[in-house]
């Protein structure tokens, strides 16, 4: 007997896209990286990810969602909710009431918000209060250069839109931190408790203006400098929703540049991936790719996928083309495209090496997330597991199944179960991610494509 043979046939082993991808196929990977890097550079904010996701869709064939219209195999719609998501619909060759093919992403990503009412000055020096949004390590957030996104809504209705801190002649923003020389305290305190929320204030700027007749003279500058661009003042703040981000563009990482350095790769890596194979697949079945809101802070809210915005929508459709929408529902499959925690061997003790998902080995399937014996979660059963990884071995897919992390060590959740418990057959599938959540995260190119690969191979045959 072969046992060389008889390992091959009956052991199952990860393995990285290096060795299994030829040269023409990395030419691929690179490439696509490129256009990657490109996209999350112009989409630092959920609301700046539909810009470019609505840029993109148009220029790809893509118009915008007639309420009532009746369409047919082959259009291509896109409806956007508030600014802060986009839904993106190609229509396929089966009827839609067969059932639709979901690809759900979020594009927002942890960061600093300001506070309603940010400024004040102190010391000489005028600052914004911030309130973070996510789940973020605070010591992480100081001492980098940070960009400042976002709306502001003035008394009168007008919406003017801010971005400062990208340009390279561009400030930056800042955050201090306390000198080694004097943190023997701090040193002595947990990493949860050493840098405070209250003490996330961003440096905006140290120049007074001239009158002594007046008092917090740097705030008062800062204002005028701000009036003086926007035409906003103090209050309008009130009606914002301005942002804090790294300042930092995506980078290539290594001599061999086989990984991206870049800020909110969860979850714009599954986003972006999910965009262009609606973009790039004649799909089976229609097909809609969800860039939602609001996954970071759990979803809830009219922007995020524990509301009705998605299934009301494909209601509507539904209903437009004379089916029956729970029916369509049932009959529906999503992949809950999110990241998973990349095993990292600095850390080893908090992953379970043979349910851990590991850099190169292409495109992760989580079954279940969640907590604490499964809690909140929805798990995907045997079944519709076993269809989609029939499905991506018959395309060529590199992928790999995985948990996130020890099961008494934490756990995490994602879009999954909300779109679950609408009754369509959902599982996790995205990228994995080294330190998630940081500032600055990594992952590596392979793995966004093969996540690419993946959802156009489910748009293609799944039925
Ligand atoms: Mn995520
Ligand atoms: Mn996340």
């Amino acid at each position: 007997m072969d046992f060389k043979e008889l390992e091959e046939a009956l052991v199952y082993k990860k393995k990285n896209g290096f060795d299994l991808l030829s040269t023409e196929e990395l030419e691929e990977v690179w490439s696509f990286a490129e256009e990657y890097k490109a996209y999350l550079d112009a989409s630092k904010t959920e609301r700046e990810a539909v810009c470019e996701s609505e840029r993109i869709a148009l220029a790809n064939g893509f118009e915008k969602y007639q309420s009532g219209k009746k369409y047919k195999t082959g259009d291509k719609i896109y409806k956007i909710n508030r600014d802060k998501s986009i839904m993106l619909v190609r229509f396929g060759k089966k009827d839609i009431s067969e059932g639709v093919n979901i690809a759900a992403a979020h594009i927002d990503s942890p960061r600093l918000d300001l506070k309603p009412c940010p400024v004040y000055e102190s010391a000489d020096m005028a600052f914004f209060k911030t309130h973070y949004y996510g789940g973020i390590k605070k010591y992480q957030w100081t001492t980098i250069p940070l960009s400042l996104h976002g709306v502001v809504v003035k008394a009168d209705g007008e919406r003017v839109t801010v971005t400062v801190g990208e340009e390279d002649t561009d400030p930056i923003f800042y955050i201090t931190d306390l000198l080694p020389h004097l943190a023997a305290d701090q040193m002595q305190k947990t990493i949860s408790t050493a840098i405070p929320a209250e003490s996330l204030n961003v440096l905006i700027g140290s120049q007074k203006i001239e009158s002594e007749d007046v008092k917090d003279r740097v705030k008062l500058y800062a204002l005028s400098l701000l009036n003086e661009k926007y035409g906003i003042c103090e209050a309008d703040f009130i009606s914002a929703e301005l942002t804090l981000v790294p300042a930092a563009k995506a980078r290539d990482i290594g001599f061999d540049r086989s990984l991206i350095a870049a800020y909110g790769h969860d979850d714009r890596v599954c986003a972006y991936p999910a965009l262009k194979a609606l973009i790039d697949t004649v799909p089976v079945r229609t097909s809609i790719v969800c860039l939602t809101d609001k996954e970071e802070t759990g979803s809830d809210g009219n922007t995020g996928l524990n509301s009705n915005y998605l299934f009301d929508f494909i209601t509507s459709l539904a209903t437009t083309h004379g089916a029956d929408a729970l029916d369509v529902f049932e009959k529906s499959a999503c992949l809950s495209a999110d990241v998973n925690a990349a095993f990292d061997p600095d850390y080893a003790e908090v992953y379970e090496k043979n349910n851990a998902s590991l850099i190169n080995c292409g495109t992760v399937l989580t079954k279940y997330t969640g907590a604490r014996g499964k809690s909140s979660t929805s798990d995907a059963s045997a079944e519709f597991v076993g269809k989609i990884r029939r499905i991506f071995d018959n395309n060529g897919v590199i992928w790999q199944m995985a948990e996130l992390g020890k099961t008494d060590v934490g756990g995490g959740g994602t879009v999954a179960k909300y779109v679950a418990n609408r009754n369509i057959d959902t599982i996790d599938l995205g990228v994995a991610v080294l330190s998630m959540h940081a500032p600055v995260e990594a992952v590596a190119k392979i793995d966004i494509y093969e996540t690419y690969k993946a959802i156009c191979a489910f748009f293609k045959d799944y039925e």
